[in-house]
């Protein structure tokens, strides 16, 4: 079978279009804003940074495909929409594509969360994962219900009395020096956004009604990294701490 290619044909407008961004000169008003977007990578998980994919043509022969990259660029063609510009990027870890509004503002496919430490004992661990993963797709909602789920277990992996509500265990582990008073204000806060989340209602402070509301993005994330604070001190730095006095024969039984 006889392949036939023909040379790749890059129109005139395109090719000057390319020549100026190589010449810095197309965004010089405007920077590219690629330059600094770290993720969990989508495709593969490693933390990476993403960096513009290089552009290259192609075309279709009759029985083959010829793909020409070009000269690099200083920044990949972006698609404008409502003023948000996109661009093609790729993981510096597998190489493959990841499409990127702006600096980081949305990232497609959703980023993977960021791994849970090991150190945190299960089902909090899982719980955690969970509410992390929620928040990976957005779900502001469903991910503050995990982590005061996360929160409960552990409540009553500390301790606290099974049939009691959670501000009664809450207050249970502060009073029996369980837990710190800052820590008690880490749980009382996830507490409150978890309720939140879960009810879908809020009492409005200043008007004295009940609004129906979401969680949003801040106060899903301020959630999670209080929950993950906690329990980064309750048994990460717990566990670190008894090895060290362990090695040192210095552990009270
Ligand atoms: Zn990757």
């Amino acid at each position: 079978m006889r392949i036939v290619t023909r040379p790749v044909y890059i129109p005139r407008q395109l090719r000057d279009t390319i020549e100026s961004a190589a010449n810095h000169r197309y965004y010089s008003r405007s920077p590219m804003p690629q330059s600094h977007v770290s993720i969990h990578c989508p495709h593969c998980g490693l933390h990476t940074a993403v960096s513009p994919a290089p552009l290259c043509v192609y075309e279709l022969a009759r029985y083959d495909m010829k793909v020409t990259p070009l000269p690099d660029l200083p920044s990949p063609p972006m698609y404008s929409q409502a003023g948000v510009r996109w661009w093609m990027g790729k993981c510096n870890a597998c190489q493959r594509p990841i499409l990127v509004a702006e600096d980081g503002i949305w990232i497609l496919p959703p980023p993977q969360p960021g791994p849970v430490d090991n150190a945190i004992p299960e089902p909090m661990k899982s719980d955690l994962q969970e509410a992390k993963s929620c928040l990976a797709v957005s779900a502001w909602n469903a991910s503050v219900v995990m982590a005061r789920r996360a929160l409960q277990t552990a409540a009553i992996e500390l301790g606290a009395p099974k049939g009691m509500k959670l501000w009664e265990q809450i207050k249970h582990l502060a009073d029996n020096h369980l837990i710190t008073a800052p820590q008690k204000d880490w749980c009382d806060a996830a507490r409150w956004v978890g309720n939140h989340g879960a009810h879908d209602t809020e009492p409005d402070v200043k008007g004295g009604v009940i609004a129906i509301t979401n969680v949003d993005k801040v106060d899903a994330e301020d959630t999670i990294k209080l929950v993950e604070l906690l329990f980064q001190t309750l048994y990460v730095a717990g566990n670190t701490a008894k090895e060290q006095l362990s090695k040192r024969g210095k552990l009270k039984p």
